[in-house]
């Protein structure tokens, strides 16, 4: 018995077996028609997440959304990275998130890193208006800005952050169609990476250097096989020193971090 079921029993004060043989009188009938139909959307294949209206990241909490990326654990990756370069810097610090979606990685690093200013940005407003009630939930309001926009357009290139970061939609435009359901549950725009999936990366990588401090850093996750390509332009931009490629835990080459010169 799982030790949920044992709880759950032990609350109705029924056997195990009755859980599932008697559970239309043991739950209120408002209550079981909800459950009922939130089995059945997630029979169609909508996301556990969806249904819920959140999901845990880095031992966090997030709302989300239909409108909203649902995190995913190799994320976390991206954020431990930042972490580590940042490591045991305090106050004053600027960061910028490009594509916050719920705002998970920049809450979470403000969570982290106390002192940590971030500029969450996104070209959904649905996105950010979820983005805002996480902050708010997290109580980060007060280092926590957010700004509807394409990428960079609408920031002054003063190279004022001393990090980036950015999870950007990767996917190529080919392999859009064959993604799981439950994945094409969530928003397009969140997803597509247009022609080979490297628009975003690209765009960011050539424009990010008049944004970034000396020393700062630009962390991006990127896709299956694309991580040869981003550490190529990172190079022969010859904006950046130091970069690093970190693995996923399924061994693929997720995260590229690379400090500017
Ligand atoms: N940062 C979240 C995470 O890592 O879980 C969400 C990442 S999701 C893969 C990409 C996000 O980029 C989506 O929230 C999407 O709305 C946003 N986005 C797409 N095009 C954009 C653009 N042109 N400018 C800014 N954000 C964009
Ligand atoms: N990792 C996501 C997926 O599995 C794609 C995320 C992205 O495009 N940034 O679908």
């Amino acid at each position: 018995m799982k030790d949920e079921e044992l709880l759950l029993s032990h609350v109705l004060g029924c056997s195990f077996m009755d859980l599932y043989t008697d559970y239309r009188s043991l739950i209120p009938l408002k209550s079981r028609r909800r459950y009922e139909g939130l089995l059945f959307k997630r029979k169609r294949g909508e996301p556990l997440q969806h249904l819920t209206g959140s999901s845990e990241f880095m031992g966090l909490d997030f709302k989300v959304s239909r409108h909203t990326f649902i995190p995913r654990p190799e994320t976390e990756i991206l954020v431990q990275a930042v972490l580590g370069v940042i490591n045991g810097q305090k106050g004053g610090l600027y960061l910028l998130d490009i594509g916050t979606g719920c705002g998970n990685i920049a809450l979470t690093l403000a969570k982290f890193i106390p002192g940590l200013v971030v500029l969450a940005t996104d070209i959904s407003g649905l996105a950010l208006k979820t983005a805002r009630l996480n902050a708010k939930a997290h109580n980060l309001l007060g280092r926590a800005y957010f700004l509807n926009t394409d990428i960079f357009e609408g920031l002054f290139p003063r190279k004022s952050f001393e990090i980036i970061v950015s999870n950007p939609p990767y996917i190529a435009n080919s392999e859009l169609r064959y993604l799981p359901p439950e994945v094409k549950c969530e928003p397009l725009a969140a997803l597509d990476g247009k022609e080979e999936g490297l628009f975003f990366l690209n765009k960011i990588i050539k424009e990010a250097p008049e944004y970034l401090k000396k020393d700062g850093w630009l962390a991006l996750e990127v896709g299956w096989g694309q991580a040869g390509e981003v550490t190529k332009r990172l190079s022969s931009s010859g904006k950046f020193s130091s970069q690093r490629v970190i693995k996923d835990y399924g061994g693929i080459e997720r995260v590229v971090i690379a400090k500017r010169r």
